[in-house]
């Protein structure tokens, strides 16, 4: 149940900013969330669903991007998409110094807002 945290997180980051911006309501969310953290897309939905309740970003959309994992070989230099369950040498020469360097990670990529300020009638909003 580790998605409660990293959704606890998620939304004090997008609150934070649609208040700094003077935000009413925030419209959409969009989540980078690496390959090869254990986080589950549905059940970030339903924690942000819950914890958004009577907060500016009650309602909002999540989109929700998987961003791959990638390796890098210390021995031939070679790159390679990793995926979970993680391989334990490199594809390309079989050496096991790896590093990692993508896909472990979970950040908010963009915050979409709503002003009924500074957008009357809504022009331009599908
Ligand atoms: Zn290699």
């Amino acid at each position: 149940m580790h998605e409660l945290a990293i959704t606890q997180a998620i939304l004090s980051v997008v609150l934070e900013a649609a208040e700094a911006a003077g935000a009413r309501r925030v419209t959409a969310v969009g989540l980078t969330v690496g390959a090869l953290t254990s986080y589950v897309d549905d059940s970030i939905r339903f924690y942000f669903e819950l914890l958004s309740k009577g907060t500016l970003a009650e309602g909002a959309l999540l989109r929700i991007r998987r961003e791959p994992g990638e390796g890098r070989c210390q021995t031939c230099g070679g790159t390679f998409l990793v995926e979970p369950p993680l391989l334990p040498a490199c594809p390309l020469c079989g050496s096991f110094d790896i590093q990692i360097e993508g896909g472990n990670r979970c950040l908010v990529e963009c915050i979409e807002v709503e002003d009924g300020d500074l957008h009357p009638g809504g022009e331009g909003y599908p």
